[in-house]
């Protein structure tokens, strides 16, 4: 670590509000493989999670006395109780883990602000609404899914908070966010086939699919708002995706992005498919904006 702050304490965040501009000092800079890593006090930059890696990294520009630094990618590092530093995957602790510092790691490409220098911070703001876009339709699609698939389960299991059997947070293996989309894989292991019937779903996913898409259009009609709560700006909080539907107000845990209004979106749809094996279940939900 070069500069004035050997240990900068957990970073600051504004993207749960949704803000994509903001100002901060930064504190130091890391060699990183793919380039340097500039770590600031506080950001509207949302890093890739390291635990739940589901909805990629921000880009966007650090700005410096005039110069443009080009973020190409964002990243959650730590710093561990020893002063080691890691990024993604090579933290070894979980997402959180309070003996460690949790940072929002600006990758830039080539030269970086140095430290103690004022930054202005700008979010690529078409992306990031895109990914805003397609996070609010993987969680929509989840309640959708869980309420689709309901009459399937033999044992009782835990609820989503629309009061269906919670098949998402039951048997997701894998969720990825992208501009484009969300891919979502379920597994339908042996523990699950003893509490879910599996029985005639391969030939149940068009129907199962008509369902939910016609659910996500009545939701996007119902144009709720949606907002993230979070009990305090560190990156580690542990935030809320919250959807007032008009029949309930409902929550997911949820360290992302959103839209504001699900009316944002013009359209929602999901497509189902099983593995062969009949072991994997994805879905691929892609939302259209207006
Ligand atoms: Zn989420």
């Amino acid at each position: 670590m070069t500069g004035p702050t050997a240990r900068p304490a957990t970073t600051a965040v504004t993207f749960p509000t949704g803000a994509t501009t903001g100002t901060a000092t930064v504190l130091g800079t890391r060699a990183l493989p793919g380039g340097t890593g500039v770590l600031v006090d506080t950001t509207p930059f949302h890093p890739l999670d390291h635990s739940w890696p589901d909805q990629p990294g921000d880009t966007g520009t650090l700005v410096a006395d005039g110069v443009i630094h080009p973020v190409v990618d964002c990243v959650t590092g730590g710093i561990g109780p020893d002063g080691a530093f890691a990024v993604g995957a090579d933290i070894p602790v979980r997402r959180g883990d309070p003996a460690w510092r949790w940072l929002v790691v600006h990758l830039v490409d080539g030269a970086a602000p140095a430290p103690g220098r004022r930054v202005t911070l700008h979010v690529d703001d078409d992306r990031r609404a895109a990914l805003s876009a397609a996070h609010t339709g993987c969680h929509l699609m989840a309640l959708a899914l869980n309420e689709a698939l309901a009459g399937r389960w033999r044992k009782e299991v835990r609820l989503d908070g629309l009061g269906h059997p919670d098949f998402d947070g039951t048997a997701v293996a894998e969720s990825r966010i992208d501009v484009a989309g969300t891919t979502d894989r379920y597994r339908i292991g042996t523990s699950l086939r003893k509490r879910f019937d599996t029985q005639g779903l391969r030939e149940a996913l068009p129907g199962l699919a008509a369902e939910i898409n016609e659910r996500l259009a009545g939701r996007l009609a119902q144009d709720a708002p949606v907002r993230v709560e979070t009990p305090g700006p560190e990156l580690t909080a542990r935030r809320r995706w919250v959807c007032e539907l008009p029949e309930r107000t409902v929550g997911i845990a949820c360290g992302g992005t959103h839209v504001r209004r699900l009316g944002e979106l013009i359209s929602l749809t999901v497509d189902l498919a099983l593995s062969e094996d009949g072991g994997e279940l994805v879905v691929v939900t892609t939302p259209k904006r207006s």
